[in-house]
């Protein structure tokens, strides 16, 4: 009853008409861009239709927070090589099936007899090694801080020896700070309430500080994401540049200390590949040297080479730069659709092209 009470008052018609209202007196002089880095973000804003309550001159972008959109071609092409191998079963999340590699998607493996499972954790990779020991059971571990401590948590607790994960797992700041050097139109950045469950809105204050852009950490309800743009609005203002935490009923300033814990101790900090953006420096997660029995690079002996990352006419490298909104590609809705996706972005179900056909979202540019 009481959460019913709370989700009603986190979607109020009242409220939501009072923000839209601040909205419009924190209206700036001039254009802004403010970006978001999740999926979930992207779909409450398209869902409830948040674009057209913002002021004039107000543009929200989806940069690099979806997952699966930012996995390397690299990776991908790793994890097809990885499932040929007649010995071995990959583990992974169904959003990951249908993303372009250079020749193959993992989908097009399995057609061809690879064994590849849909899981929802890394502990379900776990249970099918245990089930199946008899095969190499490899967990591909793709996501950002949110579903890396999952995956520290198993590689801790002494998985079977035919375990192995192949980790793509990557970081958000220096995601961020990578958008700032290359893309200097950003003016301010709601920042994910997941991630920042685990990391804590302190964890941009360096962000801040070095490129005096505002951060506001945002929930996932209409009204949370009214009220954090309406915090990014004042600061900018007021001329300011401060971490706020929009979110605190979920986010601390801290972060989740376990969950940190944990992955300081499965994980070392490594450069990553990033679809559409290349490699940025310590913004990947690779297995500590103590468990390299279980990184699936490592027993495996493989490297793929890189290939041509994204298809011709496809744009997700400036979608996922958010220099671009997934109307701007010609291909979007005609040649590219979540029935036949083209590239990354209209893949998951947390890209921006597939979030915009789902909806029917347009600009408001
Ligand atoms: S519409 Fe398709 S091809 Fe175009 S940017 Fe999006 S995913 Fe790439």
């Amino acid at each position: 009853m009481k959460k019913e009470s709370n989700l009603f008052r986190l979607r109020d018609p009242a409220r939501a008409e009072q923000l839209a209202r601040a909205l419009l007196r924190l209206a700036p002089s001039k254009s802004v861009k403010i970006v978001h880095v999740c999926g979930t973000h992207e779909a409450a804003i398209a869902e409830y239709g948040l674009r057209s309550l913002l002021p004039e001159g107000v543009k929200v972008y989806e940069g690099p927070g979806c997952p699966v959109c930012v996995t390397s071609t690299v990776d991908i092409n790793l994890a097809v090589m990885l499932a040929l191998e007649e010995e071995v079963v990959l583990c992974t999340f169904g959003d990951m099936l249908r993303v372009p590699g250079t020749e193959l998607t993992l989908e097009e493996a399995r057609a061809q007899g690879a064994d590849i499972r849909v899981v929802l954790s890394a502990a379900d990779a776990v249970r099918i090694a245990r089930e199946s020991p008899e095969k190499e059971v490899v967990f591909f571990a793709v996501g950002f801080e949110t579903t890396a401590p999952g995956t520290a948590a198993v590689l801790l607790e002494t998985p079977p020896e035919n375990f192995s994960v192949l980790c793509s797992h990557k970081l958000i700041p220096p995601a961020l700070e990578a958008l700032l050097s290359e893309n200097t139109e950003v003016d301010g950045f709601l920042a994910p309430g997941h991630v920042s469950t685990i990391i804590g809105s302190d964890a941009y204050r360096d962000l801040v500080e070095q490129f005096r852009v505002p951060v506001v950490v945002g929930g996932f309800e209409p009204l949370d994401i009214l009220y954090a743009l309406a915090l990014i609005l004042r600061q900018l203002r007021a001329g300011r540049a401060a971490v706020e935490n929009a979110y605190p009923r979920a986010v601390r300033p801290g972060g989740n200390i376990r969950a940190k814990e944990l992955m300081e101790r499965a994980f070392q900090v490594v450069d990553a590949a990033w679809r559409g953006i290349g490699v940025i420096p310590a913004s990947g997660l690779g297995i500590r040297d103590e468990l390299a029995r279980f990184d699936a690079r490592n027993r495996f002996g493989i490297e793929a080479e890189a290939g041509e990352e994204e298809p011709p006419g496809c744009r997700c490298p400036e979608v996922i730069m958010a220099k671009a909104v997934p109307t701007d590609c010609p291909l979007f809705g005609t040649a590219c659709t979540p029935l036949s996706p083209v590239g990354p972005c209209m893949v998951g179900v947390e890209g921006a092209c597939s979030i915009w056909y789902r909806y029917g979202e347009r600009p408001r540019l």
